[in-house]
């Protein structure tokens, strides 16, 4: 590779950075990984918080790629906590002895391709240069941090961090006074967490989020035994569902059955583990409003019944959007917090925050102290991490502002005008369970490698009509949906961002096998739809 210091610079040593990694190895290319944390995992590295934890099945979450890996590790408990992941990720490190490619604690600042090389030249933040022929961007979907927009943030006296950039050391929470600020998956976890050891807890809640029960458990030695003995077939039923969960979608409709039916049918999903109330529900639960309301009402009682004071139980209620159709926060004892001394719920819609002060939080109602405050207050979801490096494609024209208006990609892989740059978990990909996406875009990304390494092809690039072919299923495949007429990190809507204000479809919601679909026929198809030179 005349001049070029690498084949490839990844940027990530999440999931999919080290599991691209293990695939570039087997081409042979000489890869740089450039990591920002100090160790490797990503999401798992960075999301410390207390109560974080898997919401997919531990078993249908781990890579599948490698047989001898499945049987070396096992999960402890059904949905695995963020430690064990950590460790889990680790050992992959350590098992395939990736660290030596891996560059940590260095952010890469800039990204720019050079037409004279074909090649990719990276800056980093402390102002170092490397170049390679192609760039693989690993830079995970919910990673860049948003804190919320509130005056006086930086006077606060006390401890105050992000959940996302949670201390290393345990915080023990005995006998303070903590404030939590956001009401997602992730403040979801914290709260039910911090409320058992706090001395008091004061949640700050401005959209309640419908949640449902996580219902963990340990796993016992006699499930690993079956869990180990039938990988192939939990791999094969996750690639055959809608978004890569082990749980299938219901083929009815919700009034093709009796209220009876229904009633029982929503009992026994609410009685279940993971996300089967959410993903393996009934067909038009995400489409029709009418079907929408029944599931809504359904877990709107559960609610009432397990939230002792009336009027709190409504606060706890969602409003302004049914039943799944932002992203399900699963939950162990959350509702029940509400009814312990030493928690209480602030609405913000109805005493807004006005302002941190040294000694706390400032509201309409008043001024209240605390020892610590949290923000979980979530993302700049997809496309946050692709804004805050300077991403310069063929013409010098800058990422960001290629997607001001909503992301526009090839299959959430190529960009028009980005040659050499493949994105893995990009935007527009198929998402779901997240392992498995990551798994099948690393072996997509690599085959399309292997494919101009052996042709000794040097310059990639997508066609603009393939992009904007691609684009038309990815809105056509939204229009209808509930999910998309309401503000989420799935709509591209994040309050705290400039330019994140209004709803685009931000994620794609057509099934993972659709998807997979329109990929293999790329690859089947010879790459009809790329520029290779
Ligand atoms: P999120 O869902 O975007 O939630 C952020 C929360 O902060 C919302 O309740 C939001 O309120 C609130 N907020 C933001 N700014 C605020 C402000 N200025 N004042 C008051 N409240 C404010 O983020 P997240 O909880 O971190 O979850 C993001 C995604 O990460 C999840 O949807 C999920 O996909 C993933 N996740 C997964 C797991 C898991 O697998 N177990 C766990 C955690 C997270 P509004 O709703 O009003 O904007």
């Amino acid at each position: 590779m005349q001049g070029l210091d690498y084949d490839a610079i990844v940027i990530g040593a999440g999931m999919s950075g080290l599991y691209q990694l293990i695939r570039l190895r087997e081409l042979g290319f000489r890869t740089r990984v450039f990591e920002a944390g100090s160790g490797v995992g990503g999401t798992w590295y960075w999301n410390r918080y207390p109560g974080a934890r898997f919401d997919s099945e531990s078993y249908s979450y781990g890579y599948s790629f490698d047989p001898e890996l499945l049987q070396a590790w096992s999960w402890s408990e059904h949905f695995a906590p963020q430690p064990e992941t950590l460790r889990y990720l680790n050992h992959v490190a350590d098992r395939y002895d990736l660290r030596r490619d891996i560059q940590f604690e260095t952010r890469v600042a800039a990204a720019r391709y050079e037409e004279a090389t074909r090649g990719w030249t990276v800056t980093l933040e402390d102002g170092s240069r490397h170049t390679a022929r192609f760039l693989i961007t690993a830079v995970g979907v919910l990673s860049a941090p948003t804190l919320p927009r509130i005056e006086g943030m930086e006077s606060f006296a006390g401890r105050s961090w992000h959940t996302a950039r949670w201390p290393k050391e345990p915080v023990d929470f005995a006998g303070l006074r903590v404030a939590v600020i956001g009401t997602g998956a992730t403040g979801v976890q914290t709260i039910q967490e911090v409320a058992k050891t706090a001395g008091h807890l004061t949640v700050f809640q401005r959209t309640p989020n419908w949640c449902a029960p996580l219902h963990n458990r340990p796993i016992t030695e006699e499930e690993q035994r079956r869990i180990k003995a039938s990988y192939p077939e939990i791999f094969r039923r996750c690639e055959e569902t809608f978004s890569c969960f082990i749980h299938t979608t219901d083929p009815r409709g919700t009034f093709e059955v009796t209220k009876e039916e229904r009633e029982a049918f929503y009992e026994e999903l609410y009685a279940s583990p993971g996300f089967g109330i959410w993903v393996g529900n009934f067909r038009d639960m995400l489409t029709d409003p009418a079907a929408n309301r029944e599931i809504s009402d359904f877990v709107a009682r559960k609610i009432r019944q397990r939230v002792k004071d009336p009027a709190l139980a409504e606060r706890l209620i969602p409003t302004n959007h049914g039943f799944g159709t932002r992203r399900l926060p699963l939950e162990t004892g959350y509702y029940e917090v509400y009814n312990q001394p030493n928690v209480r719920l602030v609405d913000t819609r109805e005493t807004p925050i006005e302002r941190i002060t040294p000694a706390g939080i400032l509201t309409s109602a008043g001024e209240q102290a605390f020892d610590v405050i949290v923000y979980a207050t979530g993302f700049d979801a997809i496309t946050g991490a692709f804004d805050r490096i300077d991403i310069r494609g063929a013409e010098g024209r800058r990422l960001k502002e290629a997607w001001a208006g909503g992301a526009r990609t090839f299959l959430g892989m190529l960009v028009e005008g980005f040659p050499n740059m493949l994105m893995l978990l990009g935007p527009h990909t198929a998402l779901g369970n997240i392992p498995r996406s990551i798994e099948y875009n690393v072996d997509w990304a690599t085959r399309l490698l292997r494919h101009a390494q052996e042709r000794a092809l040097t310059r990639i690039e997508v066609r603009p009509e393939a992009v904007q072919a691609w684009h038309d299923h990815v809105l056509s495949c939204a229009e209808g949906l509930l999910t998309f007429q309401v503000d989420s990190w799935m709509t591209g809507v994040n309050r705290n961002v400039e330019g994140k204000q209004t709803r685009v479809v931000a994620r794609y919601a057509g099934s993972a096998p659709d998807y997979r679909a329109w990929c293999d026929a790329v690859t089947a198809g010879g790459y009809r739809e790329l520029m290779l030179a």
